[in-house]
């Protein structure tokens, strides 16, 4: 089989640029490793930045994530028992995120990719890109004994953090940046009123704590943990106590408990991997760089870029205009280590960190009293947040 551009992974970064390039008419192949429901049963990212969210109207996929998701024009941070908003629509300008689930906006693409038709085949087992430094790559699969090979122009790996992509580019080629931090996030779904219409990000002296939502029904709570801790050592009732303790005393008691409908716990990790291209590789999203959760960068970073793909297969594809492609790996990690510095910053003003001495500590209250000190400094934390131009 033939096709232009042969996608791997099915996650949101495939399927988006599989809609995209389908609507400009160009030919595509998304190869998934997962099961359609396994890869829906993920509960992941929820807040979009307003350049996502267009890109998702692009993609004619914007429908129901604009009927149903929630414009936030702000945020809370907690602390000392105070709740501070960041008017994010003062500050950036008139700017805001939606909060929208990644479970939905991903059963979104994936219908639309079935509306037109689009070629997505799940549970594709060893999936692996060939001849890369060629003009003739080609992507190996197998589908019970059969081995199936797709020849195509360009191979786009976008096979997420534990994928095969990132690994098929040479050791002496890539270079690999980390941070890894000492402290993982514990999440509970459940569906429960959120206990704030916007989010609040806590930061205590126990460790730091997020209130956020998919919607008005469906609260997604985190507390911060040890690395050491396992799922077994939070039993539901010692969650919420542990919560409602990292809250201010009159939302701790406003807020409303129920069983867990999900419950994990992620490490938190910074990883950045250059270039993002190797030949007729172009790796997106995940695959080439992840951040903490912390200010919400992970699903927008792989957004950003699909746009710059997008636009550079276009070119490459209706204009014979190659200059997208040849700058891609720069342009996107451009915007890719702005997300890093971000992620990182809003990471480290609101954990607690086991080894902080008390001059770190001292620190940290004080990037937190500049911040709610000064228009300017909340102008940056807007602007980072509703996210930077592509
Ligand atoms: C707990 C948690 C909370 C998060 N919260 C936020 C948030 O609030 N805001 C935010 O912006 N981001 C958040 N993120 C990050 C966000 O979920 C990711 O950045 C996003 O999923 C990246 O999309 P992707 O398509 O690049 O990768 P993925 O979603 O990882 O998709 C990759 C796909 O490739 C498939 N695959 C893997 N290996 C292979 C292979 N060998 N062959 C074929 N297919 C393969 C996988 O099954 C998967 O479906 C969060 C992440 C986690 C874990």
């Amino acid at each position: 089989m033939k096709v232009q551009v042969c996608i791997i992974g099915g996650g949101p970064s495939g399927l988006l640029l599989s809609q995209l390039l389908h609507l400009q008419g160009i030919d595509t192949i998304v190869l998934e490793k997962h099961s359609r429901d396994y890869v829906l049963s993920r509960i992941r990212a929820g807040v979009l930045e307003h350049g996502f969210a267009a890109l998702m109207r692009e993609a004619q996929c914007g429908e129901r994530m604009d009927r149903e998701g929630e414009i936030h024009e702000g945020f809370y941070i907690a602390h000392d028992d105070v709740m501070d908003r960041v008017d994010l629509n003062k500050y950036s300008g008139g700017s805001s995120v939606v909060v929208y689930g990644q479970t939905e906006l991903t059963r979104d693409l994936y219908e639309a990719r079935d509306k037109m038709k689009g070629n997505v085949v799940h549970n594709v087992a060893d999936a692996a890109p060939h001849d890369l430094k060629s003009d003739a790559p080609y992507v190996t699969y197998r589908d019970g004994d059969r081995l199936v090979r797709i020849d195509c122009d360009y191979v786009i790996g976008a096979d997420g953090f534990h994928g095969v992509s990132r690994t098929s580019i040479p050791k002496d080629v890539l270079r690999e940046y980390e941070r890894l931090y000492p402290f993982g996030w514990l999440g509970v779904l459940s569906r429960t009123k959120p206990v704030s219409p916007e989010l609040i990000y806590s930061k205590h002296e126990r460790g730091f704590a997020l209130c956020s939502l998919r919607s008005q029904t469906l609260s997604r709570y985190y507390i911060q943990v040890p690395l050491t801790d396992k799922l077994e050592d939070w039993p539901d009732d010692a969650f919420w106590a542990e919560l409602k303790r990292r809250l201010p005393q009159d939302v701790a008691a406003k807020l409303v408990t129920g069983p867990s409908i999900e419950k994990s716990i992620a490490p938190l990790r910074s990883f950045v991997a250059e270039p993002m291209r190797y030949g007729r590789l172009f790796l997106a999203g995940d695959a080439a760089h992840i951040v903490p959760p912390t200010g919400a960068r992970g699903l927008n970073s792989a957004a950003s870029d699909i746009y710059y793909l997008y636009h550079a297969m276009v070119d490459h594809y209706k204009k014979g205009d190659d200059s997208g492609l040849e700058a891609y790996s720069q342009k996107a990690l451009a915007r890719v280590w702005k997300a890093q510095r971000f992620s990182w910053w809003m990471t480290t003003l609101l954990h607690r960190f086991p080894n902080n001495t008390p001059y770190d500590d001292k620190l940290q209250e004080t990037e937190l009293q500049y911040l709610f000190s000064s228009e300017k400094a909340l102008g940056s934390l807007a602007e980072n947040y509703v996210g930077l131009p592509f």
